[in-house]
């Protein structure tokens, strides 16, 4: 092959799409209340993206979401206290109602 020969693309170009900008998700935060460091969202958190923090409110430590969250909602549903709420972009906290119906389609069962 010649250096100038092109290369013929299996795509054609207005096939593709342009993706612009950032798609922006809920994000779950962690009620430090309420969460008892029982690392059940550390276990089913898909992106690992949960640690547990030393904390002055109980001696297990307490969960802390990192900017890896894809606000998936996982941990907010297996959180068997409550600890965990999903803050939508705008800063309002997300329908529980909403993310139970998702997780419900994610995981096949409707
Ligand atoms: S599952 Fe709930 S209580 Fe347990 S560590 Fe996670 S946020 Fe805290
Ligand atoms: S919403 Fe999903 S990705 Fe975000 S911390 Fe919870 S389980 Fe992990």
């Amino acid at each position: 092959m010649e250096p100038d020969d092109k290369i013929e693309s299996p795509v054609s170009p207005s096939s593709l799409k342009i993706v612009t900008g950032v798609k922006k998700r809920a994000a779950a935060r962690i009620i430090s209340e309420l969460c008892t460091g029982c690392r059940i969202c550390l276990q089913s958190c898909p992106s690992h993206c949960i640690t547990i923090v030393d904390s002055d409110l109980n001696f297990n430590g307490i969960a802390q979401v990192d900017d890896r969250c894809t606000g998936c909602n996982i941990c907010a549903i297996d959180c068997p206290w409550t600890g965990v709420m999903m803050i939508n972009p705008d800063g309002s906290r997300k329908d529980e109602a909403v993310y139970a119906k998702q997780l419900k389609k994610l995981r096949g069962y409707q």
